[in-house]
């Protein structure tokens, strides 16, 4: 029988969705296999559709409903969950760009599930910055460019048809100020994934580098640039925003589910549940404000929070889940170990300062 297509946070198909991710997210931590069929029932209810917009055959959920789903789904299996951003972050650049023929030929087919695009934009953000050379340049020759270097972090690249990628333009093989967003075919001539490194958590994302050795970039694949912060030009994966943090408070929920669970037969973790449950109220609180428009706090403050939750929650479901949930294989090791990604992804300066100063015990 056909999956029904989720078409709100509420349908109770996100439900059925969750349940299936859920069984199946021990499993792809132990094997570190990508989740192509996890992969597949989010495109068979419909999950591509909600970032694409009705006019290129998506659903185009609001922002609300987009985390309301993102914390249902993160909370099932966070490997899955985190490839769908890094694929949403692809289709966004691409829906916010102005190259219209792009959008035409590639969002349909993307909105469907029949193809997989990623982004590499970490070396323009915060990966490779204290490098004098960029680890991806640009030269630009006549129609189009020519890239070469590689992205550090690509999830997905070997899985993938299209890179959302940037790059540094080069003059007299120096860098400039101006940077360049483009969409790589990966089957381009020069384009290569290597195996990528085995990774503590979310290892089955197969996030790893994408190899780029002068490749030629027809203008027409050209999204944004050459021009001075490209990363700041329309909308996209960005750095320290309220996507990471959702994904966090979906897996505080899943490590508070568990010890709930653990609390109807062992009286003595009601308080310390009962604390983690008021926090993690705080925590949505403050995430719904920032998606209104309306917040309590910065974007990092509730990203530290998040973070800092996330850790506090999946060792606290570990420390009652005993040697027991120590064993590979158990949720509560993977939920730590999980919580462990948000220490290191995406994470601004002023976060991972934050970050330490907590570890530290000390005020920032
Ligand atoms: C699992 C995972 C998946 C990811 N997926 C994606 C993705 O799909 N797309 C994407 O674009 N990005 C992705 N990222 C990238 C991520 O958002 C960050 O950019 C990345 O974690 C930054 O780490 P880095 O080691 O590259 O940082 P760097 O800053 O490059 O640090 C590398 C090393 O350099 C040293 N160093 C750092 N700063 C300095 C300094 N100032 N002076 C001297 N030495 C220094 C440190 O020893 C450090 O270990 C992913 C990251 C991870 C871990």
């Amino acid at each position: 029988m056909p999956s029904p297509k989720i078409t709100s946070p509420d349908d109770p198909a996100l439900d059925q969705l969750h349940e299936s991710l859920a069984k199946l997210a021990d499993q792809i931590d132990v094997t570190d296999k990508w989740p192509a069929e996890q992969l597949q029932l989010c495109a068979d209810f419909g999950v591509y559709e909600w970032f694409i917009d009705p006019e290129w055959g998506g659903q185009g959920w609001d922002t609300e409903a987009v985390v309301q789903g993102y914390l249902a789904l993160s909370s099932a299996c966070l490997t899955t969950t985190f490839i769908l951003t890094q694929r949403t972050g692809a289709c966004r650049r691409i829906a916010s760009s102005t190259n219209h023929s792009l959008k035409e030929r590639l969002l349909p087919g993307l909105a469907q599930g029949n193809s997989f695009a990623t982004v590499g934009i970490s070396h323009l953000t915060t990966s490779r910055r204290h490098l004098a050379r960029p680890v991806l340049r640009a030269r630009q020759t006549e129609g189009g460019f020519v890239l070469d270097g590689f992205s550090p972090w690509v999830t997905g690249a070997a899985e993938a048809q299209y890179v959302v990628i940037g790059a540094t333009l080069m003059a007299d093989d120096q860098p400039t100020e101006e940077q360049l967003l483009v969409v790589v075919l990966t089957d381009l001539p020069g384009v290569s994934a290597p195996e990528p490194a085995k990774l503590v958590g979310v290892s089955a994302s197969r996030t790893g580098e994408l190899r780029l050795e002068n490749v030629f970039v027809e203008d027409e694949w050209l999204l944004a640039g050459p021009t001075e912060n490209v990363m700041s030009k329309g909308v996209g994966a960005s750095t320290g925003g309220h996507e990471t943090s959702t994904l966090a408070s979906g897996l505080v929920a899943a490590a508070l589910e568990f010890l709930a669970g653990e609390a109807t037969k062992r009286p003595n973790l009601e308080k310390p549940l009962a604390a983690l449950q008021k926090e993690q109220e705080q925590l949505r609180e403050a995430l719904f404000a920032v998606v209104h428009g309306e917040p309590h706090c910065s974007s990092e403050q509730l990203r530290q929070l998040a973070n800092s939750l996330a850790l506090r929650s999946s060792q606290a479901a570990l420390a009652a889940a005993k040697g027991t949930g120590y064993i590979v294989g158990h949720p509560a090791g993977r939920w730590c170990r999980e919580a462990l990604f948000f220490l290191v992804w995406s994470c601004p300066q002023p976060v991972l300062s934050a970050n330490l100063c907590e570890l530290a015990g000390i005020a920032e």
